[in-house]
């Protein structure tokens, strides 16, 4: 069975992997010159099955109006004139509540839970080392960040997520490199742990590669048309043909899959991320941090420092930000004074492909032919080994080995 994927993020090229795996001949189609070059690309390397949370949550609307007019707010909203996002906002409003918010996060922890154990198969199959460390602390600043943890350290307990609560002791125990100022503790997770997002989607495109998965770069795909004969894609300078097609375009999909009558309500969720070589291992972390007065993540990816945060909706253009990126600094420097020359660090900024209620939608997408590997917002490195393995069943007509109930496209059609 020929499968073409449209998109070398670490969702497409996970999808190509396990569609090879099934025994499809696979053409992977990417208009950048490498694989994860857009938001696969600076993201903060975390894989926290137990930490994965829908956007929409209870409080949150609040919590953005409150942060409206703060440069330096962990989340921001810019509002604009786009129809698209005010439908997206309205749907993401809806899904605030505390039942949905319960709904979706265990949605979400199913496939991150699945997605952690192909994630650990694919890599010891093939010996890979993509800078992987185990652990995550969660750190809170003052007792009212401790206090509005309390729901999801409830919910950490009710779904037997491995987690420590920790005083400030405790947690400096977990990561003795933690700067010398008062601060309320934490909570210490286990299953959780960190990894090269960009390094382990070359090592797996390499791998493929090697295998006769086909990858062309520098080829943007115009246009999708499918029917029983097979699905045709147009690029600027070729028609690709195949017999099936699997999406993975990351924020763009939405706008690829819109002439053929198929709508996703897909936003791009801005954040950032600097990088800096460590200069003291000693004073860096041994794994991640998660900071979550201002939801800052400080992870250590081999001799760097990776800091990442930062929420904007509204806008579609990549500009870095100077607000944003001075508070990752200063989230840094705060914990991990002297880990880093942070004058040397270098910047990215990326978009999150983001759905108002969090899951992915994964499978069918209503035209013959076409499958869809989508929407993963801020866990996509998360749920990329996951969801690969359950669109390369679904394509090959094999039973996921987990429940899809919530997460396919189906989910909106029934609103
Ligand atoms: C600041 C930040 C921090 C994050 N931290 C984490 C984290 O700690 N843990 C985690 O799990 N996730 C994290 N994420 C989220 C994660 O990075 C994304 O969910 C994931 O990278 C999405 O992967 P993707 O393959 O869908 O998208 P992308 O990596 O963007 O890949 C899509 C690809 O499709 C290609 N494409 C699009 N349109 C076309 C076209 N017409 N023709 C050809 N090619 C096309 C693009 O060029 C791109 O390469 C973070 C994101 C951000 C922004």
């Amino acid at each position: 069975m020929r499968v073409i994927v449209l998109g070398a993020g670490v969702i497409g090229v996970t999808t190509a992997y396990y569609l090879w795996r099934a025994g499809c001949d696979v053409t992977v189609l990417e208009r950048c010159a490498g694989v994860a070059q857009e938001t696969s690309y600076g993201n903060a390397g975390l894989i926290a099955p137990g930490y994965v949370t829908p956007w929409a949550a209870p409080g949150m609307p609040g919590k953005v109006l409150s942060y409206l007019f703060r440069p330096e707010a962990p989340v921001i909203f810019r509002p604009t004139l786009d129809p698209s996002l005010w439908r997206w906002l309205l749907r993401w409003l809806g899904e605030c509540t505390l039942e949905r918010y319960a709904v979706n996060k265990a949605r979400m922890q199913r496939i991150a839970l699945y997605s952690r154990d192909k994630l650990h198969e694919l890599g010891a199959a093939h010996d890979l080392d993509y800078q992987r460390a185990d652990g995550m602390l969660q750190l809170f600043r003052s007792k009212a960040d401790r206090a509005l943890a309390g729901p999801a350290i409830a919910v950490l307990a009710a779904a037997g997520v491995s987690h420590e609560v920790l005083d400030a002791q405790g947690a400096r125990r977990r990561e003795p490199a933690l700067a010398d100022t008062a601060f309320e503790g934490g909570v210490y997770l286990s299953g959780a742990e960190v990894g090269n997002c960009p390094l382990f989607t070359r090592q797996v495109r390499d791998l493929t590669e090697a295998n006769g998965v086909n990858f062309r770069f520098n080829e943007r795909v115009l246009a999708i048309s499918s029917d029983s004969t097979g699905v045709r894609l147009k690029s600027e300078g070729a028609t690709h043909e195949a017999d099936a097609l699997v999406v993975c375009a990351g924020v763009d999909s939405a706008a690829l899959m819109r002439p053929l009558g198929v709508r996703i309500p897909l936003f791009p969720v801005k954040g950032y991320s600097a990088t800096v070589a460590i200069r003291e291992p000693t004073y860096a972390p041994q794994s991640a941090v998660m900071d979550e007065a201002y939801k800052v993540a400080i992870t250590r990816l081999g001799k760097r420092l990776r800091v990442a945060g930062t929420a904007e909706i509204g806008s579609h253009a990549l500009s870095l930000r100077q607000a944003a990126l001075r508070c990752l600094i200063k989230v840094a420097r705060d914990w991990f004074p002297g880990a880093a020359d942070y004058s040397q660090a270098t910047y990215w900024v990326g978009a999150r492909p983001m759905l108002p209620d969090g899951p992915p939608v994964l499978g069918a997408s209503g035209v013959e032919r076409v499958f869809l590997n989508v929407g993963h917002g801020s866990t996509g490195w998360t749920m990329a080994c996951g969801c690969g393995q359950i669109l390369a069943d679904l394509v090959t007509q094999k039973t996921p080995e987990i429940d899809l109930d919530g997460l396919t496209l189906s989910r909106y059609e029934r609103k």
